[in-house]
């Protein structure tokens, strides 16, 4: 890490923040201030190549035009109105949504842990009224990551969430991501939902086998199960396609959102299928600020803007781009494995910690980060150029030579 001078803004801002933030984060010594498009500044005027881009947020990149006149104009309109009256930007988002996936309805909520909650909610009811109450289990994956709420640690797939926190909510079990036997042994009387990411962000960029999806499916219906899909991380264009599961020939009953769904501001989303949403009846659940003009009017523009500016093709093509790059890193370097991943959310298995080679690359002007322990994680802005790419793979290589050496 490189050394903040004494009295530099970046260690004042560090000396404040240790005085009042709390201790949630192993944070960098990095003070961010400004964004454009695939780059982040600092405090200090440095700028850095930003391939986390805000944990897979900056879809578009930072401070997309539209986003932002969205937002300005949406601003001196109205800001916020509760949920007890009807809000266009919030009909119009649901609308876009609904056309273009499986889903019927959409709930508007804050985050995609909330997202997750609300899906938890609704597969219980829905399984209470039709089997009763006994009836409320729900399988999900070891490796997934659902959130931080009590009881989205308590859906996650990872024991290290949890500790600390018992105890937690019961009624989840967890099986082997990619395991079609494994899920169907778990399958019992108690079960009434499934859920899973089909492609596992924060457990090390694991894309669901081929067919395991459908396998699921077909589990599903044939215990009449409901299949959710947590699409926080991978939806909204990150893998090419709006949403991952229109990589395979599946749908899910019910989807979560969140992450890159309004374009940098704050969003969740659950999706359902109308006969499955129509069990949420009023006053069963609700969110102060969930879909309100503000955040719903950016998130209009951003799916807009990813729909119809090319974005996805950009996905695709500079995917493949990277991939290459990194296969060839991983060619290169004996301690680097397999590149996994789809689309522009891409993970390379490395055999050693990738915690310094992180923070070697920050210092070098590269944002990413380490999954797993062991995986690079990269998830750039979906409108990043070969020329951004060729500049963080130079770095990235230049790091690992000297890990090698
Ligand atoms: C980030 C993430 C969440 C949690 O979203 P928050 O907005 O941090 O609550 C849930 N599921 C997946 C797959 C995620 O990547």
């Amino acid at each position: 890490m490189s050394e903040q001078p004494e009295n530099s803004i970046t260690q004042q801002w560090i000396e404040r923040a240790d005085k009042h933030i709390t201790t949630t984060y192993g944070r960098y010594p990095l003070v961010a201030v400004k964004g454009s498009g695939c780059w982040l500044w600092d405090a200090e005027g440095r700028k850095y190549l930003d391939f986390l881009a805000g944990v897979a947020v900056n879809n578009l990149g930072h401070c997309h035009p539209k986003v932002v006149a969205a937002l300005q104009q949406q601003a001196q309109t109205l800001i916020h109105c509760s949920n007890y009256y009807h809000i266009p930007t919030q009909i119009e988002l649901a609308e876009i949504l609904c056309e273009n996936s499986f889903a019927d309805r959409v709930f508007f909520c804050n985050s995609g842990a909330e997202a997750n909650e609300a899906a938890m909610k609704l597969v219980r009811k829905h399984s209470a009224e039709k089997y009763g109450k006994e009836r409320f289990e729900v399988i999900t994956a070891l490796a997934s990551f659902h959130g931080r709420t009590i009881g989205t640690i308590s859906a996650t797939g990872q024991d290290a969430v949890r500790k600390g926190f018992t105890p937690v909510v019961p009624g989840f079990k967890y099986v082997p991501f990619g395991d079609v036997d494994a899920m169907k042994e778990a399958i019992n009387g108690k079960t009434c939902a499934v859920m899973l990411e089909p492609v596992q962000g924060e457990g090390g960029v694991n894309v669901a086998p081929p067919g395991y999806l459908q396998a699921v499916r077909e589990l599903c219906d044939d215990n009449d199960l409901l299949l959710v899909f947590d699409e926080v991380q991978v939806g909204c264009g990150r893998t090419g396609k709006f949403f991952a599961y229109q990589h395979d020939d599946v749908a899910p009953d019910i989807m979560t959102l969140a992450k890159a769904l309004a374009g940098g501001p704050p969003i969740g989303a659950m999706m359902a299928r109308e006969q499955v949403a129509a069990t949420f009846s009023p006053g069963t659940h609700g969110s102060t600020f969930g879909g309100n003009p503000l955040i719903t009017a950016a998130a209009v523009a951003a799916v807009n803007t990813l729909l119809n500016d090319g974005v996805l093709d950009n996905c695709v093509e500079m995917g493949a781009y990277l991939r290459t790059k990194l296969e060839q890193l991983s060619e290169k370097y004996p301690f680097a494995g397999e590149v996994r991943g789809r689309g522009l959310i891409l993970g390379l298995q490395l055999d050693i910690p990738g915690a310094d080679i992180v923070k070697q690359a920050m210092v070098q002007g590269l944002l990413l980060n380490c999954t797993a322990g062991s995986v690079l994680r990269f998830v750039p802005p979906l409108i990043v150029t070969r020329t951004e790419i060729d500049t963080a793979m130079e770095i990235l290589d230049g790091i690992l030579a000297g890990v090698a050496a």
